[in-house]
């Protein structure tokens, strides 16, 4: 926007010399627009399961309330502390990688043992079935052990939530060219075409009928990339509306044993 004051040109004569500052503020403007756009979605985020739990609590401290309502209302109140409780850390998480404030110093990495944990804690808490399928040994990464486990924890409850009539979840570590990658399967509603290009974006939701009462943020994926990239690695994705869908998170492999030619075995 350019505006030019000159109340009274009477003040000025022909000596007088006008310097003219232009400044583009359009990729500021932008940045504006992303966190304001940011702000309000975090504040409506934020304030939905509260509103829930405080009018939760409200109601069993001025009631009576029947045992097997109040147990609901508690299991209600529970339910929304942890949504709040999550919905926090991936803003402030997203907010610091962002930010280039959380930095990370890569290690030797067990993706086998790391995807076994996770998938040990789903198996003992979904309502779906997880199946692994891992190499016999080791598959060593150079990582963040903390990241991985997110990246692996956001994709299969993605592959949980999108798919509510299939029960059976794929997680799956393969070799290819030197690298290792993970499989997260699921035979879910799949990933509509219009979407595909946009599904890593921040907040950005698939807005179909069969997923509307689904909750979520769209940070989940956006998480993702940012922390896989992050290590130097790669995600991808394959999906078929309707039959599910697979995403793929690859590391180049770290071999230790390259370690061992320092390795001197003295014989007696
Ligand atoms: P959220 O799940 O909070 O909406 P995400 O960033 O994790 O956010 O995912 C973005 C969108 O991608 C979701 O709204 C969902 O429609 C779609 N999506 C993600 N994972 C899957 C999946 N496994 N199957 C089908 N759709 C998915």
């Amino acid at each position: 926007h350019f505006e030019l004051y000159m109340n009274n040109l009477n003040d000025f004569d022909e000596n007088d010399q006008f310097l003219f500052v232009f400044r583009d503020r359009t990729e500021e403007a932008a940045a504006e627009r992303v966190k304001n756009e940011f702000v309000s979605i975090v504040s409506h985020e934020l304030r939905t399961p509260l509103a829930s739990i405080m009018g939760f609590v409200e109601i069993l401290l001025k009631r009576e309330v029947v045992p097997a309502k109040r147990l609901k209302y508690l299991e209600t109140i529970h339910k929304e502390s942890i949504r709040l409780s999550s919905l926090i850390t991936d803003f402030l998480d997203l907010q610091r990688m962002e930010s280039g404030k959380q930095k990370y110093i890569p290690v030797p990495l067990d993706l086998r043992s790391v995807a076994d944990n996770v998938s040990a804690q789903w198996k003992n808490t979904s309502t779906h079935r997880i199946e692994t399928e891992f190499p016999e040994t080791s598959c060593y990464i150079k990582g963040d052990a903390d990241r991985v486990i997110q990246v692996l924890h956001n994709l299969i409850s993605n592959a949980v939530k999108y798919s509510p009539g299939a029960d059976l979840i794929n997680l799956r570590i393969r070799a290819e060219a030197e690298q290792w990658i993970i499989d997260v399967q699921d035979y879910g509603l799949g990933i509509p075409e219009d979407s595909r290009d946009q599904l890593f974006n921040k907040f950005y939701r698939v807005d179909n009928s069969d997923r509307r009462q689904i909750g979520g943020t769209g940070l989940g994926l956006a998480i993702v990339k940012e922390m896989v990239e992050g290590m130097g690695g790669k995600v991808t994705f394959q999906s078929v509306l309707g039959k599910g869908s697979t995403f793929s998170v690859s590391f180049k492999a770290f071999s230790p044993i390259s370690l061992s030619h320092k390795i001197v075995v003295v014989e007696d």
